[in-house]
């Protein structure tokens, strides 16, 4: 038997309902945009497949090795790194610790499992917003950045020399609980003034319904996302309050990461972000009023979104290959 001819970098990018995989081979690289380069004629394949719903954790890990194998099949050549998106909490030693949407992972030795499935390669694990962050450092060109995805919740990532921080082995960056408010609103995990627990979609959306005007007797009902997007457009009192508090919260948080880590760049992103004209500048706005003497804002832009975190993963799993 000869030795494969060419090395190959997976990406999985692990999500509650279902699993996007992509092999790309060592020498391939990425392109400016983010993606995979493919001129050279599928060097680059993708899957995705389903989880069994309700299925328990022994037969998701079969499924997943059943997609990894039929990616890698008819394909002449070794996996040497495997970077892997997940949503789920999981610790430094690659298990998985908590995950509401598939709880049977509880306990479950990723890391391992995966070793295990494709012997010789090296695996990381890290969490979608890391990634995500990953991804718009690549596609921006900057190797120090930090991400904010504002939706359900919070997250986001930082990139310092082109590499996460704190990096894989040391937990996800947590933006979304990041204190900036010591007398702030409640946070779901249990303290107050968490970035999330003022500047996500859900807190705007029920700050929004504090200030909107109702008829004297007519019921509180909370405001929907199209009604603060109509009211924001339009000019509203109560969603621009509404929105331009979460502005204000999250320019205090990138003025703070801006502190800390010194980004070259800022990127806001995420479903409830992406879908108000103009909040993107309402918060580098902001931050620039922030900024101290002597030290400029940092810039504040949209994300590039559709980057998923399939691209981060992959990238991840580049950087287990080229360390330096
Ligand atoms: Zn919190």
């Amino acid at each position: 038997m000869t030795a494969p001819r060419v090395t190959g970098r997976l990406g999985i990018d692990v999500g509650g309902t279902k699993v996007a995989l992509r092999l790309e081979t060592a020498s391939q690289g990425t392109t400016s945009q983010g993606t995979t380069d493919q001129e050279a004629g599928g060097r680059s394949r993708e899957a995705v497949f389903r989880w069994s719903v309700g299925a328990p954790a022994e037969t998701d890990l079969r499924d997943l090795g059943a997609g990894v194998r039929a990616l890698c099949a008819e394909w002449d050549g070794q996996v040497t790194a495997i970077g892997v998106a997940m949503p789920a909490t999981v610790d430094s030693d690659g298990r998985v610790t908590t995950w509401p949407s598939r709880p049977s992972w509880a306990g479950l030795r990723l890391g391992q499992a995966l070793r295990d499935l494709v012997p010789g390669a090296q695996v990381a694990l890290a969490d979608d917003g890391d990634l995500a962050a990953l991804a718009e450092a690549h596609h921006a060109g900057a190797a120090n950045l930090v991400y904010l995805g504002v939706g359900t919740g919070i997250g986001g990532g930082i990139v310092l020399g082109g590499r996460l921080c704190p990096g894989p082995a040391r937990g996800s960056c947590e933006i979304g609980h990041l204190v900036i408010a010591l007398d702030g609103p409640l946070c779901r995990c249990g303290r107050r003034g968490c970035l999330q627990a003022l500047a996500s979609g859900p807190a705007t959306l029920h700050r929004a319904t504090r200030l909107r005007a109702h008829p004297a007797g007519a019921a509180d009902a909370e405001v929907t996302y199209p009604q603060l997007q109509a009211g924001w457009e339009s000019g509203e009192s109560w969603a621009r309050e509404a929105v331009e508090a979460t502005a204000q919260a999250l320019a205090g948080a990138v003025t703070g990461l801006t502190e800390l880590v010194r980004p070259d760049l800022a990127v806001i992103g995420g479903g409830f972000a992406d879908g108000l004209a103009g909040f993107v500048d309402a918060v580098a706005a902001r931050t620039e009023a922030m900024a101290r003497p002597g030290h400029p804002a940092v810039s504040v832009r949209a994300a590039q979104g559709g980057l998923s975190s399939l691209t981060g993963a992959v990238l991840l799993a580049r950087d287990l290959e080229d360390p330096d």
